[in-house]
């Protein structure tokens, strides 16, 4: 469901669902998010949990399931972003209760059946029909106080979704046109909304942008970029959507030999001659950060890194070896600039 004002549909949502004791679930600094569903849901809420992180920990779901068990919740509502969704993921497939997301992000998380679970220092990630949400509300006016920072990196995560579409090996006449509105959505929307940070319909076409990003995660074999995001988020304890944005053009240019038309789609689809130079400009020209130095990797880090990538195989156009990565992996932490390819 999309529009302005949508979030007061969960209640009759949750009805058809039969529920009627929801646990809502939040980041910590957004249980303002939490509110607005309870003021909404009224008694039909039995419980809130302020409590997501990135990465879902292991350690924090137990504490989110202690707290459903506690209350007798018979359904999830998570409202925020990808680390609230992942939250109630884990807790639905655990739990078998129904789960109802309204997304504050663009991560594209609430359409995947796909959950990425931190235990130990190593993320590991599973696909189970029963960690699809059921029901995923868009309500874009929940969106409006995400800042620009977030709002840029959330929305390039969702772009490198769709730049992976296009590459891939299963994808299908339908998953590239839905990856090429996507990035062509989400990169309207981000120019308008640097322009005018009030614009509601830059909002909603970041938000339409994010759901057909997410459908393409959802639906096609992602490559070395959300490979290697992972291995970052998951071992090294970087921000997700700030590492996507850093690494989607260096992984671009690495593949641009060995994936020529998704490369001329995606420059088209962002108004640049070239994909991976382009991109990079585009995010510098928005503010946005360029280097993983900036985020806190080490060039220490590096070799470690690259091992744990290619521990085990993963689907991408162009192979992958360690010292492509490693030299892939000291660009993105000095945030060498990508020079144009034509
Ligand atoms: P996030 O959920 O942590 O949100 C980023 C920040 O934005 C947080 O500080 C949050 O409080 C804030 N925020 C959210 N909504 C807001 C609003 N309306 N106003 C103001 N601030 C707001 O980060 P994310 O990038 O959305 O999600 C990252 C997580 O999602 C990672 O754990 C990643 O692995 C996971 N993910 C999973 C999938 C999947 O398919 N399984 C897909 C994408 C991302």
């Amino acid at each position: 469901m999309f529009g302005s004002g949508t979030l007061r549909r969960v209640a009759s949502e949750l009805e058809r669902l039969g529920a009627s004791r929801a646990l809502v679930l939040s980041t910590p600094g957004r249980a303002d998010l939490a509110d607005r569903v309870v003021a909404v849901l009224g008694e039909a809420v039995v419980g809130t949990f302020a409590g997501a992180v990135m990465h879902t920990p292991v350690e924090v779901t137990e504490e989110a399931l202690s707290r459903a068990r506690a209350v007798s919740a018979d359904s999830i509502v998570s409202v925020g972003g990808g680390s609230t969704t992942g939250l109630g993921k884990a807790l639905a497939v655990r739990t078998g209760l129904p789960h109802v997301v309204l997304p504050t992000t663009y991560s594209g998380s609430e359409v995947t059946s796909m959950l990425g679970e931190t235990t130990e220092g190593e993320k590991v990630t599973r696909r189970a029909p029963e960690i699809l949400p059921d029901v995923v509300i868009y309500d874009v006016d929940l969106t409006l106080t995400l800042p620009w920072p977030v709002t840029l990196t959330s929305g390039i995560n969702a772009m490198a979704h769709a730049v992976e579409a296009l590459y891939a090996d299963d994808r299908t006449a339908r998953t590239e046109q839905q990856a090429t509105d996507a990035i062509t959505a989400i990169t309207s929307g981000l120019h308008d909304l640097h322009r005018d940070a009030d614009s509601t319909d830059a909002r909603s076409d970041l938000l339409y942008g994010a759901y057909l990003a997410g459908t393409c995660l959802g639906g096609v074999e992602m490559g070395l970029h959300h490979k290697l995001c992972h291995t970052l988020g998951g071992s090294f304890a970087l921000p997700h959507a700030p590492t996507h944005t850093v690494v989607l053009p260096y992984v671009m240019a690495f593949n641009q030999p060995a994936a020529d038309a998704a490369m001329a789609t995606t420059a088209k689809a962002l108004g640049v001659d070239d994909a991976p130079s382009g991109l990079q400009a585009l995010v510098a020209s928005w503010g946005g950060p360029t280097s993983l130095g900036d985020l806190g990797f080490r060039t220490s880090d590096v070799p470690r890194a690259a091992e744990l990538t290619t521990k085990r195989p993963f689907a991408n156009p162009r192979e992958v070896r360690h010292d492509d990565l490693v030299a892939l992996l000291v660009s993105a932490t000095d945030g060498t600039r990508i020079g144009a390819n034509r």
